[in-house]
C-alpha cells in the first residue's frame, strides 16, 4: 500500500477505514483478517483502478495486469495451491465491493478457475467427482450471470427441473449423473443466449474477465440510475475482491449461514439466523437448499458453533454494533464471509443502543446517535405490521400529514363520528377540506383522510395536535356526502365501510388492518432522558386543548410554545358567543358577550396553566379574520336577528360589511386587537386573571407569555403593548397580585423579518411562524398548493416540501437575519419556531445552528424534536 495510485491491496494491508478505495466488502474483509478473524485470504483490486479503468475507454491497465498476477502468487502461496492447477486448483470467489451502503448488486462469480478440462483431474484428486461438477456448475452459472446479463431465474428453472425430475427437495442431494446433466444444460443454456460463445476456458481470462465484469456492473443503466437518485457521486469508482473458495457444499460437514449477533426484530441479546447444510450463499436466496436454524448447526458441527459464537462476539466488540454475519463451513473448519451493521426495527434499535450502553461497549453520546427520529415516530405511535400492509388492498395514495394508524368506519361528519364512538366504533372521518367549524369534532375519530390539503392545514396541525392520524392531498377521492358514498377510482365505499389509514406513508387500503398499540418502556424512556442531557434547544407543545398539553408533558414538552386561543372558539356554543361579540346591535350585548368570552378563556387558560405549572405557556392573541366565525352560520344570523328584535337583513349586512376577499391577508392577526382593542384586553385579561388564580392555588408562579401575530412593524406592537399594560394593572388591582408575564411577537410575515431590530424594542420574544412566513416568502398558499409542489418536486426544481423541511436557503435566511437584528436590539432575545417546520429533524437542525432558544411542535412530535435537538448538538 505505498503507491501512490493504489491498484491491488492485500487484505493484510487494510483497514476498514479504507472504504473510499476497498469498497464496504474489501474494507470489511481486511478489517477482520487484521484482527484475526478467520477470513478466506485474498486481495482486493481498487476503486481507483476501477477509475483508471473507465478513464482509459473501459480497458485493463498493464500495470493493473501485473499487480493482480503478483498477488495471486502471494495468495497461491498463502492458500498452498496453484490458479490453474488441474489437479488441486486454487479456485476464487470474485465480488464487487461498492463504497456506499443500500445497494446489493448480487454479482460474485465463485469458482473462478475452474475449466471443462481441469473439472476431471479436479475430480479425481477429491475422490468426488459430484461436487466438482457441483462447483463448475456453479462457475457456469454466477459468471454467465454477472458476464453475460443473464437472468439467473434461468438457471433457477433448471435445476428445479432436475430437482424435480430426481425426487429430491434440496440440491445439496443431485447426484453425479444430476450434475453431468446441469452441466451440460447450462453449456446449451450460455451458448445459446451469447451466439455460440461460452465461459472463457482459461483460468487468467477467467479472473480478468470476472474482475471487467465487477468494474463494468458499477456502470449498467439500473445502477447509474440509483446512484444518481441518491447522490453517489458519478466518479466514485468500485472495488472487486478476489478471494480463495471456501466451500459449504463440499460434503456433510459443510455448509453456509447468515446470522445477526442480537435479535434484529426483538433487540435480544441473542445470536440468531439460519444455517444451510452443504450449500453456498447463492443456494440461499434461490432456495435451493435446506433451511435449518443455528441450533441445528450446534448438533451438526459443534467445534464450527462454538467457534463462531466466540467470533461474533469478537465482532460486536470491535464493531460495537449489532452484526449481520455471513459464514461458510468448509468440511468442519469455520470461515467468515462478511460483517456488516445489522439493520433493525425501531424497537430492536432502541434495546440494543440502551444494553450496549450498560455492557460500557458505546457511549450515551454514541446511542443517542444510532437512534433516528423516523424510528422514535413509529414508537410512540400506533402502527400497522409491516406483514399487514403487505398483504392489503391498497386504494389510495395520500400525503401523510401526521403520524400513527387507524381503521374504521367511514364516516363524513364529525357528529357521525361522536355518535358511533358512543357506541365504542371505531371512525375514519372522510372529508373533502376541514373547515374550522369540524375541527372540534375530529378528537372523536380515530383518524382523518382529506382530499385536499397539505401537512401544514389546519386539519393536519390540528389532526397531529390530538394524535389522531391523518393523511391529506388524496386528490383521487370523490366524496358524496348526500348518498353517503366514497368513490376512489372505480371503486365505491359506503357510509360505515370499513377502511384503514397509515398517517406514517399516506396509505389508504379496504377493509381493517390491525393497529398495533404504541411502544412504550423502560429503555425508550431512558435513552430519550439521555438525549435529553445534550441538547441546548428547548421543546415545547404547541396545545390548544388541556389534553394537548397534558399529552405533550407526557411526553417531554417543557412548555407551551403556541396556543391558539381562537381554536378555543371552534364549537358552535363558543362560535355563537363570538359571533354575537363582532355582531352586536349595542355596546351592552357586545360587552356582555365579550364577558361571555373571557369566562370560557379563563377556564381554559386556568387548565392549561395548572397543567403546565411553573412551565412557560405561550398565549396567542386571536388570529384569524373574526369574519371566518360568520360563515355558514346564515341560520345563527335568524336567531340573533330574533334575540335582538332586528331584522335578519340587519345582521346579514352587519356581516357582509366584515368580509373579506382574502383572509389571509386580511384583518387579521394584531390587527384585529388594533380594530377590537375591547377583545384584546378581554384576552389579556383572561390571561392575568388565570394566571393569579392558578398562583394562588398552587402556591408557585405560573409562567405566562402573550404572543402577538401577523405582526408588521413595532409601532402595532407598542398599541397592544399599552392595552395590555393596563389589563395587568387592572388585574393586579383586583387580584392584589403582580402576574409576570412576557410579550412576544410572531414573526410570520417578511417584513416583520426585516425590521426585527425595531420589533425587538418592543417584543421580548420572537416566534417564527413558519407556515405563514413559508407562504409569504414563497408566494405559494400553505392550504391549496400541494399540486404545485409535487410537480416541482418531479421536475426537481424543490427537492422537499417547504411546508414539510424549512426552505433554508429563501425562509431561513430571512430568519437568521432576525434573530441577528433582533439580538442586536435586545441582546437576551428569546426566539423560538411555532411552525409545522418544528417537528421535522432537518428543520430542528437548522433553528439549533442558527441560535433558536426553543421550537414547539404538536404533542407527538415532541420525542422526536427532543431527539433531533440533541443531534443536532452532539
Ligand atoms: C405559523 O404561521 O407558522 C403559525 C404557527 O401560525 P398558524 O399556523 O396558526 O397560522
Ligand atoms: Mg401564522
Amino acid at each position: 500500500c505505498i503507491m501512490e495510485k493504489m491498484y491491488v491491496c492485500s487484505f493484510n494491508e487494510g483497514k476498514k477505514e479504507m472504504t473510499d478505495l476497498l469498497g464496504l466488502k474489501g474494507a470489511s474483509l481486511a478489517e477482520m483478517t487484521r484482527i484475526g478473524i478467520p477470513v478466506p485470504y485474498g486481495f482486493t483490486i481498487t476503486t481507483e483502478a476501477s477509475r483508471k479503468y473507465y478513464g482509459d475507454g473501459n480497458l485493463v491497465d498493464p500495470l493493473l495486469e501485473e499487480e493482480i498476477r503478483s498477488k495471486l502468487e502471494e495468495l497461491e502461496q498463502v492458500i498452498g495451491r496453484r490458479f490453474g492447477d488441474p489437479e488441486r486448483p486454487l479456485l476464487l470467489a470474485v465480488r464487487p465491493s461498492a463504497p456506499v451502503r443500500g445497494l446489493t448488486l448480487g454479482r460474485s462469480i465463485l469458482d473462478v478457475g475452474l475449466t471443462r478440462e481441469t473439472v476431471e483431474p479436479y475430480a479425481r484428486s477429491l475422490g468426488d467427482r459430484t461436487f466438482a461438477l457441483d462447483c463448475y456448475a456453479r462457475l457456469i452459472r454466477t459468471y454467465s450471470t454477472a458476464a453475460y446479463g443473464m437472468k439467473k431465474e434461468l438457471f433457477t428453472d433448471i435445476v428445479n427441473g432436475r430437482m424435480a425430475a430426481s425426487r429430491v427437495s434440496s440440491a445439496a442431494d443431485l447426484s453425479e449423473e444430476d450434475e453431468e446433466s446441469l452441466v451440460q444444460a447450462y453449456e446449451e443454456l450460455v451458448r445459446g443466449a451469447n451466439d455460440g460463445r461460452f465461459i472463457p476456458q482459461d483460468p487468467k481470462t477467467q479472473l480478468m474477465d470476472a474482475i471487467v465484469s465487477g468494474f463494468d456492473c458499477w456502470q449498467a443503466p439500473e445502477i447509474r440510475q440509483w446512484k444518481k437518485a441518491c447522490g453517489v457521486p458519478e466518479d466514485l469508482g468500485i472495488a472487486v475482491t478476489v478471494q480463495a473458495m471456501v466451500f459449504g457444499n463440499k460434503d456433510e460437514h459443510s455448509g453456509t449461514g447468515v446470522a445477526f449477533t442480537r435479535n434484529p426484530v426483538t433487540g435480544e441479546k441473542q445470536i440468531c439466523g439460519e444455517f444451510f447444510r452443504k450449500a453456498q450463499g447463492e443456494d440461499i436466496s434461490t432456495n435451493r437448499a435446506y433451511p435449518g436454524s443455528l441450533e441445528k448447526m450446534t448438533a451438526a458441527f459443534p467445534e464450527a458453533k462454538k467457534n463462531f459464537i466466540q467470533v461474533c462476539n469478537v465482532l460486536e466488540e470491535h464493531y460495537r454494533d449489532v452484526q449481520s454475519v455471513e459464514f461458510s463451513v468448509d468440511a468442519g473448519r469455520l470461515y467468515i464471509l462478511q460483517t456488516a451493521s445489522a439493520g433493525r426495527t425501531a424497537q430492536a434499535a432502541v434495546k440494543t443502543a440502551v444494553d450496549m450502553v450498560e455492557e460500557k461497549l458505546i457511549t450515551r453520546r454514541e446511542a443517542v446517535m444510532r437512534l433516528r427520529t423516523d424510528q422514535v415516530e413509529y414508537l410512540i405511535h400506533s402502527r400497522f405490521s409491516r406483514e399487514d400492509e403487505d398483504g392489503a388492498t391498497l386504494i389510495a395514495r395520500g400525503t401523510p400529514a401526521s403520524p400513527g394508524a387507524a381503521n374504521g368506519q367511514i364516516v363524513f361528519t364529525a357528529e357521525d363520528a361522536r355518535q358511533k364512538k358512543s357506541r365504542g366504533i371505531s371512525t375514519i372521518l372522510v372529508c373533502r377540506d376541514i373547515a374550522p367549524e369540524g375541527l372540534s369534532g375530529m378528537r372523536y375519530a380515530d383518524g382523518v383522510l382529506t382530499a385536499a390539503g397539505s401537512r401544514s392545514i389546519y386539519a393536519a396541525s390540528l389532526a397531529g395536535g390530538q394524535g389522531v392520524c391523518c393523511v391529506t392531498d388524496c386528490p383521487d377521492l370523490t366524496i358524496d356526502e348526500e348518498q353517503g358514498l366514497l368513490r376512489i377510482g372505480d371503486a365505491e365505499f359506503a357510509r360505515g365501510d370499513y377502511i384503514s389509514i397509515s398517517g406514517f406513508n399516506g396509505r389508504v387500503y379496504d377493509g381493517r388492518l390491525t393497529v398495533q398499540p404504541p411502544y412504550d418502556w423502560d429503555a425508550f424512556g431512558k435513552i430519550m432522558s439521555w438525549a435529553d442531557s445534550f441538547r441546548h434547544l428547548r421543546v415545547r407543545v404547541n396545545a390548544d386543548t388541556p389534553e394537548d398539553a397534558a399529552l405533550a408533558l407526557r411526553l417531554g414538552a417543557e412548555g407551551v410554545g403556541l396556543c391558539r386561543s381562537e381554536r378555543m372558539f371552534y364549537n358552535e356554543e363558543r362560535a355563537a358567543v363570538m359571533r354575537r361579540a363582532v355582531l352586536a346591535p349595542s355596546p351592552a350585548v357586545r360587552r356582555e358577550m365579550v364577558q361571555k368570552m373571557m369566562e370560557f378563556q379563563i377556564r381554559d387558560f386556568t387548565e392549561i396553566f395548572r397543567i403546565m405549572c411553573t412551565r412557560p405557556v405561550t398565549i396567542r392573541l386571536l388570529d384569524p379574520s373574526l369574519s371566518v366565525f360568520l360563515i355558514g352560520a346564515e341560520d345563527d344570523f335568524r336567531t340573533m336577528a330574533s334575540e335582538w328584535g332586528i331584522s335578519e337583513e340587519e345582521v346579514r349586512e352587519r356581516a357582509s360589511s366584515l368580509y373579506e376577499v382574502n383572509q389571509t391577508m386580511g384583518e387579521r392577526g394584531v390587527r384585529v386587537g388594533i380594530e377590537y382593542p375591547d377583545i384584546l384586553s378581554m384576552q389579556a385579561e383572561a390571561i392575568f386573571r388565570a394566571a393569579a388564580a392558578v398562583a394562588r392555588e398552587m402556591e408557585k408562579e405560573p409562567d405566562p407569555e402573550i404572543l402577538v401575530p401577523f405582526v408588521v412593524s413595532g409601532r402595532e406592537l407598542a398599541q397592544v403593548k399599552k392595552l395590555i399594560r393596563d389589563a395587568a394593572s387592572r388585574v393586579r388591582e383586583e387580584e392584589e397580585r403582580t402576574v409576570e408575564y412576557r410579550l412576544g411577537s410572531m414573526i410570520e410575515v417578511p417584513r416583520a423579518a426585516l425590521t426585527a431590530g425595531e420589533i425587538a424594542e418592543e417584543a421580548e420574544f420572537f416566534s417564527f411562524g413558519t407556515n405563514d412566513l413559508t407562504q409569504l416568502v414563497m408566494g405559494l398558499s400553505r392550504e391549496g398548493s400541494g399540486h404545485i409542489v409535487r410537480k416541482y418536486r418531479e421536475r426537481k426544481i424543490l427537492d422537499r416540501d417547504p411546508f414539510l423541511t424549512l426552505d433554508q436557503e429563501g425562509v431561513g435566511r430571512l430568519m437568521m437575519y432576525a434573530v441577528e437584528a433582533g439580538r442586536k436590539t435586545r441582546p437576551n432575545l428569546k426566539a423560538g419556531i411555532c411552525g409545522t417546520h418544528a417537528g421535522d429533524p432537518d428543520s430542528i437542525d437548522f433553528c439549533s445552528r442558527i441560535g433558536l432558544n426553543y421550537v414547539s411542535c404538536q404533542a407527538r412530535q415532541v420525542p422526536v424534536a427532543r431527539l433531533a435537538a440533541a443531534q443536532a448538538d452532539i
